[in-house]
């Protein structure tokens, strides 16, 4: 329970694009910031390795124009806690804006 309070809307945001395909640590940093959150390599890898100790995320390492890349991917551990955050951020939303 603690675990997921920690997470907080960043991690659920990787968790999202995880869930759905290989995300970069560079990728979510521009998408994050697509979205207004400001983030530097500093934060977002961090959070990353927390969240693959966590068993939420996979890594593997690949080499992309002789630079070694780490993609990471939602595991089904992190796509049963985004369902759950799913479920969550619905009934803020229902409560904040309204029925
Ligand atoms: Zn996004």
């Amino acid at each position: 329970m603690m675990k997921r309070v920690i997470l907080g809307f960043m991690g659920i945001h990787v968790l999202h694009h995880a869930s759905k395909g290989e995300v970069t640590g560079k990728f979510m940093m521009e998408e994050l910031g697509r979205h207004g959150y400001k983030t530097s390599p500093g934060t977002i890898y961090p959070l990353l390795h927390r969240m693959e100790d966590m068993g939420l995320l996979r890594s593997r390492t690949e080499v992309r124009n002789g630079r070694r890349v780490r993609l990471y991917r939602a595991t089904p551990k992190g796509e049963r806690l985004l369902e759950e955050a799913k479920e969550r951020i619905r009934e803020l939303c229902t409560e904040i804006l309204g029925e």
